[in-house]
């Protein structure tokens, strides 16, 4: 046990297991996380006995566990869930999300984000990295929660219903970076929405961006065929080449999804350091492909998971995303080893922190990290007995077993009762904005 000489503890965290990492479990009575501030000081036994008068989050059956993190979604889009399923990528896009999208406004992704920080909370996510329109409204909102975040405004070669022409788009980005220099939670990042729906001329522009900013350059990239065939035609290559042609494969770009990558390009991601954002969710529902995520994992490419919006997983719960890309590797290779349970859990904390560049901060639990852990109740039917917790976090575990979350020292669930967001409020708001939308399509 360690332990590091600090000011007052603040918050006490204690339960019966402690998945400190994806491979290294304890069980023992009273095991506990003490915080002071931000950060985890010290962990061990029967800590709130020790620190009195800290705040005590305590369960004789309670499993704590670093936080989630989600490496790519689009919270706002919570307000399209289940509006149109079950349709051909371009047919969904073009009649029903994109007409929708140019309506939007910053109340409703304002709202919209709130709403989906709800379910992140529930579901033991606390970092998320977003790309969508009005970032400001994502920002403010993530802001609100307490939820950690890496924000960006999508830019693409046509107007946008935020900021209209493309060279104000690089104003508003401007203004997040100031916005947000220094700040503990939210980090500002630039965001090419694609290879497809940028010129190269923009996509070269964003990188300087990114370089000078020292941001990260969240791309969605290799999609599915569809991109590569338009790429093709357009460039006479591949979505990984034509970024490699133009010099912007690097260690800032986070590329979402990476379905449609060879060997030799996975080779050529771990050469430019470039981190790979895993959607396995919203491949399937969109039957986008499935990324080569074993082989990306045996050449040591850094790979994190990601829900993708709403519309297309229709959820941004991370237990359900652990599941199905544990799941889906195995069917794909007929091979029940690949993609184990530590591989997956990995994935989705300290693999997420390394794809954000965070991983010196985020994703284990450690002294002089940032406390952001969950806990979650293992006292129920469905996790009885427990042979292994990290098996049963990865095939078994819902988010709806979390029922404590701190982050960043910040207790912003207990008993399942988020403290930093009016939940009812939300709702009610949702629903009005919801028969907005419905409304849109008419
Ligand atoms: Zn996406």
């Amino acid at each position: 046990m360690s332990q590091e000489k600090t000011a007052e503890i603040n918050l006490v965290v204690s339960g019966r297991y402690l998945v400190t990492d994806s491979q290294n479990v304890l069980e023992q009575e009273n095991i506990s996380v003490a915080v002071s501030k931000d950060r985890i000081v010290e962990i061990g036994d029967n800590l709130a006995v020790k620190y009195p008068q800290a705040q005590c989050l305590s369960h004789a059956h309670g499993l704590i566990m670093p936080g989630l993190i989600n490496t790519h979604t689009h919270a706002a889009m919570s307000c399209f869930r289940g509006l149109a399923d079950d349709l051909p990528l371009m047919e969904w896009l073009q009649e029903h999300i994109f007409p929708r999208e140019a309506q939007l406004t910053s109340e409703i992704v304002y709202q919209s984000t709130l709403l989906s920080l709800c379910e992140m909370i529930r579901s033991g996510t606390t970092s998320f990295n977003d790309m969508y329109l009005f970032a400001k409204d994502v920002a403010r909102a993530a802001a609100a929660s307490g939820v950690r975040a890496w924000v960006g405004e999508v830019l693409y070669d046509f107007p946008s219903p935020n900021y209209g022409e493309l060279e104000n788009g690089f104003t508003y980005t401007e203004d997040l970076f100031e916005q947000y220099a220094g700040d503990d939670l939210i980090t500002v990042t630039v965001n090419p929405h694609s290879v497809y729906t940028c010129s190269p001329s923009l996509l070269e522009r964003m990188a300087a961006q990114a370089e000078e900013k020292q941001a990260l350059y969240h791309i969605h990239l290799a999609e599915n065929q569809d991109e590569v065939h338009t790429c093709t035609e357009r460039y006479q290559c591949s979505p990984v080449q034509h970024l490699e042609t133009l010099g912007l494969l690097n260690e800032r770009v986070v590329a979402a999804h990476g379905v449609m990558v060879t060997e030799e390009e996975i080779k050529l991601l771990v050469e430019r350091r470039v981190k790979i954002a895993h959607c396995p969710e919203s491949n399937m529902k969109l039957a986008s492909g499935v990324a080569p995520v074993p082989a990306m994992l045996a050449k040591e490419l850094v790979v994190g998971l990601g829900t993708d919006g709403s519309a297309s997983n229709n959820d941004v719960d991370m237990f359900g995303e652990m599941n199905s890309a544990a799941k889906l590797h195995k069917v794909d290779q007929m091979d029940p080893t690949v993609m184990n349970a530590t591989q997956t859990l990995h994935a989705a904390t300290l693999g997420g922190a390394a794809v954000l560049g965070a991983e010196a901060a985020i994703g284990t639990l450690a002294v002089g990290k940032k406390a952001d852990l969950i806990m979650l109740d293992m006292n129920q039917p469905h996790l009885t007995p427990v042979y292994n917790p990290v098996s049963h976090l990865v095939y078994t575990a819902g988010g709806g077993d979390v029922f404590h979350s701190v982050i960043n020292g910040q207790v912003v669930m207990e008993n399942r009762q988020i403290t930093t967001l009016d939940e009812v409020a939300i709702f009610t708001e949702m629903k009005r904005i919801g028969e907005m939308i419905q409304r849109m399509g008419q």
